[in-house]
């Protein structure tokens, strides 16, 4: 990861988080916002790809609430399973894009 977290946008009005950032609110129309980070999210839904599975392609709910779609070269994962957020170095044939890496499970507290 080149970067901590995916930037989104907050509408300073209504608090309506956006991804990917936007000019205008699209809940109250205002163009008051401000450029946050969302650092954390939840595993929704995911599949692996290629033969045989060597990564995965993942819904994220991010812990501001938008839902994006990121690429995990990390095929063991789960329903639930909580990642960090970032964005990958772009290559010298492939963008920059979204990525996620998993967090360590916490053991329970007894
Ligand atoms: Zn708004």
């Amino acid at each position: 990861m080149s970067q901590q977290g995916l930037p989104m946008w907050q509408c300073v009005q209504c608090g309506r988080t956006r991804f990917p950032p936007r000019e205008l609110c699209p809940r109250c129309g205002t163009e008051r916002g401000r450029l946050v980070r969302a650092r954390y999210g939840d595993v929704v839904e995911y599949t692996h790809l290629g033969q045989p599975a060597d990564a995965v392609l993942a819904s994220i709910r991010t812990e501001l609430g938008p839902i994006v779609i990121a690429r995990l070269n990390y095929p063991d994962v789960h329903n639930g399973h909580e990642v960090e957020l970032g964005t990958a170095q772009p290559g010298p044939h492939s963008p920059a894009r979204y990525g996620y890496v998993p967090v360590p499970e916490q053991d329970e507290p007894a």
